[in-house]
């Protein structure tokens, strides 16, 4: 449990009616257990959401527990695999690999203690432990964290036949859902305004981090945070920022990671080394995982923050970026549309000259871009923070055998 996570100090974010509306739908939950199962205690947003979430309902006074599923690196291997497929990549999955899956699955079943009232499964790995439903009843929930719409048929026909067991579905985005015989749920993902990467900081934090990566603390900074993947097209990035600086003196800076289960990430960095060349306005930074401090105050001295991917999640990095009141431009790919309303609270762009066109409006008018940050902030705080899916999870589990009482809209 995070001793440093207290629910009061929300009410300075989201205000006091917000938290005691939380607590008046934590009360209506109150004689019930809620237990989540996912596949990891840290590492990856799953684990990062719950790891807040859970505290904060318990201090809700929600009883709500957390367990992990055991599973041998062959499991994670598979899982791996049909995560990947599930988000559309082709990959090559063997009968074994089902049967690693079903039998680790029993496995887990026979030793993890159900006990609770309702039974939060996140995301594939833990999914099939559905089929205990038959000896042990209870309500079951399964919250899907990624985006299944155009998956490997062959892996989501498998899943499919676990999932339609359950009571009810959870899905980050409508367009990340499947048709299924069951209720589902729309709940987007959420940011912790009070978590290292997203908490105000004091001035000097801001100075530190630009003098730590060689900024230029009085030019501009358009900045991309994302790891190192095609999909993310620095590249794009790249060439949009050399077209703004022919009218523009700014900079750039591309800060991301390579993953370790990423072999691609590396070879990526490699070539947006090559292409950023000796340009030195344009800063490649490798930064490490966990440096969630760099990442806040590096996003906090921009001026404008890109995403100018291909595909997408639901883009956490845009959801930190409008909340730190920045103006952005990004892709209307994934779940940006739903966080960057067009001219509104950021600039969408359909290609690199877009990109290039966007960023020279913020540019040159700073005073718009201010009014787009303070837009997206407000847009954020409305829907995209943690005490919302608090409350929309807290609202789901409420309605769970009560469907007559559900108005669909
Ligand atoms: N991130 C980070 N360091 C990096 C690159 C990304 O901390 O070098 C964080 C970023 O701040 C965000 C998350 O990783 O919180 C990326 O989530 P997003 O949904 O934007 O993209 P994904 O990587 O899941 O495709």
């Amino acid at each position: 449990m995070n001793p440093k996570i207290n629910i009061k100090d929300y009410e300075s974010v989201v205000g006091k009616n917000y938290i005691e509306e939380l607590r008046m739908l934590a009360n209506r939950l109150s004689g019930k257990t809620i237990l989540n199962i996912n596949s990891t205690f840290v590492g990856g947003g799953v684990a990062e959401i719950l790891s807040r979430l859970v505290p904060l309902l318990n201090q809700l006074g929600v009883d709500v527990r957390w367990q992990v599923i055991p599973g041998e690196a062959q499991f994670f291997k598979v899982t791996k695999k049909f995560h990947n497929a599930l988000h559309g990549k082709v990959e090559s999955i063997s009968d074994d690999d089902f049967s690693v899956f079903l039998e680790t699955t029993a496995k887990n079943a026979s030793q993890i203690d159900f006990s609770g009232d309702i039974l939060f499964i996140h995301d594939p790995q833990p999914a099939a432990l559905i089929t205990k439903k038959s000896d042990i009843g209870k309500d079951w929930v399964w919250r899907c964290h990624i985006d299944i719409s155009q998956p490997d048929n062959r892996v989501w026909n498998f899943l499919k036949q676990f999932v339609v067991n359950y009571d009810a579905g959870i899905f980050s985005s409508p367009n990340f859902a499947q048709e299924l015989p069951i209720p589902q749920f729309f709940a987007p993902p959420s940011i912790d305004p009070l978590s290292e990467k997203n908490k105000e900081l004091p001035p000097e934090a801001l100075e530190t981090v630009l003098t730590k990566y060689g900024l230029d603390a009085d030019k501009p900074l358009i900045l991309q945070v994302s790891r190192f993947d095609r999909l993310k097209d620095p590249l794009g990035v790249i060439r949009a920022f050399q077209l703004v600086r022919r009218n523009f003196a700014c900079q750039l800076v591309l800060a991301g990671g390579t993953a370790t289960d990423d072999p691609e990430s590396e070879e990526v960095l490699k070539e947006v080394k090559e292409r950023a060349g000796d340009n030195s306005d344009i800063h490649i930074l490798d930064i490490p995982p966990g440096s969630d401090v760099d990442i806040n105050a590096l996003q906090r001295a921009a001026t404008v923050i890109m995403q100018k991917s291909l595909r997408e999640g639901f883009a956490l990095t845009i959801t930190e970026a409008l909340w730190k009141a920045k103006p952005v431009v990004a892709s209307a790919v994934g779940g940006i549309p739903l966080q960057v309303k067009d001219k509104l609270t950021g600039l969408l762009c359909h290609s690199i000259e877009g990109a290039a066109y966007a960023l020279r409006q913020i540019l040159a008018n700073p005073d718009y871009g201010h009014w787009l940050g303070r837009n997206g902030k407000e847009h954020v705080r409305q829907h995209f923070l943690i005490t919302r899916e608090i409350r929309d999870y807290m609202l789901i589990f409420l309605t769970l055998g009560r469907r007559e009482d559900i108005i669909y809209l």
